[in-house]
């Protein structure tokens, strides 16, 4: 008798799963994109910083600041009043000025309207008016009359932010401190020397590299290499004392 061969039954669960059929291949089966970040100007190495700023340090040993000032309170409104505004036009208004109110007290005792008489010529004259009677009240209330020596502290001062701060600090007390204008921030991104997206990451980037028996006038080296050689619109390279190490693929030497 024929023997009766029955079909085994597999439960379903102990079959091998079939593959899924997917649409999209895996993420990680594909190749990937990576987002070029278009390369940055090779940095500066230290022997190419020493070099530069001690070639500054040959052109201008000794670099003055051009806000004429008598003291850290009137350097200090004449950066105030300086947003915006050329040196030359705020010495212009200062100069009579500070013949007349060189201290807070002095200052509050002229008063805000006829302050706004002296420095009419400079843009947004109301507003800084303003602000330089309210400093003037808050170092009498706070600082006795003094313009205190730390950056914070500086900051607390109406009208006055980081690198109102940073300029009074170095011009005034010494301190190593980098101010960042837009000059400072044109030059440290197109040479390469400390490029950043802000004026923070310029002047962080700047104390970085700048070796410290420079600092206490690289920041005036630099205002000034921005504002009479390494000009906005049409820097003049060919008269640039750093132009074989400037990193600027457009320099014109
Ligand atoms: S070479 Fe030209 S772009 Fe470079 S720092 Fe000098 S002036 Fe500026």
């Amino acid at each position: 008798m024929a023997k009766i061969i029955r079909p085994v039954r597999v439960e379903k669960s102990r079959l091998p799963a079939a593959p899924k059929k997917s649409a999209k291949p895996a993420a990680s089966a594909l190749p990937k994109r990576v987002a070029k970040k278009p390369a940055g100007p090779k940095p500066w190495t230290a022997a190419e910083v020493h070099e530069a700023f001690s070639r500054f340090r040959d052109a201008n040993p000794e670099p003055k600041g051009e806000l004429e000032h008598l003291n850290p309170y009137t350097l200090l409104v004449a950066v105030v009043l300086s947003a915006q505004a050329t040196d030359a036009g705020v010495n212009r208004a200062t100069r009579p000025l500070f013949a007349v109110a060189d201290t807070p007290a002095k200052m509050l005792a002229l008063g805000e309207e006829k302050l706004r008489d002296y420095i009419k010529t400079i843009g947004l004259y109301r507003n800084k008016a303003k602000n330089v009677i309210a400093l003037s009240e808050k170092l009498i209330a706070e600082f006795g009359g003094e313009v205190p020596r730390t950056r914070a502290e500086i900051e607390t001062l109406p009208g006055a932010g980081r690198k109102t701060a940073n300029v009074v600090l170095n011009m005034a007390f010494g301190e190593h401190t980098m101010a960042v204008d837009t000059h400072v921030f044109r030059v440290g991104n197109r040479t390469g020397l400390a490029p950043g997206d802000t004026p923070l990451a310029v002047e962080l980037g700047l104390e970085k590299i700048i070796p410290a028996e420079f600092m206490l006038h690289a920041h005036h080296w630099l205002i000034l290499h921005g504002r009479y050689t390494c000009l906005a619109r049409k820097p003049r390279c060919e008269a640039c004392v750093i132009s074989d190490l400037c990193r600027w693929p457009e320099k014109t030497v």
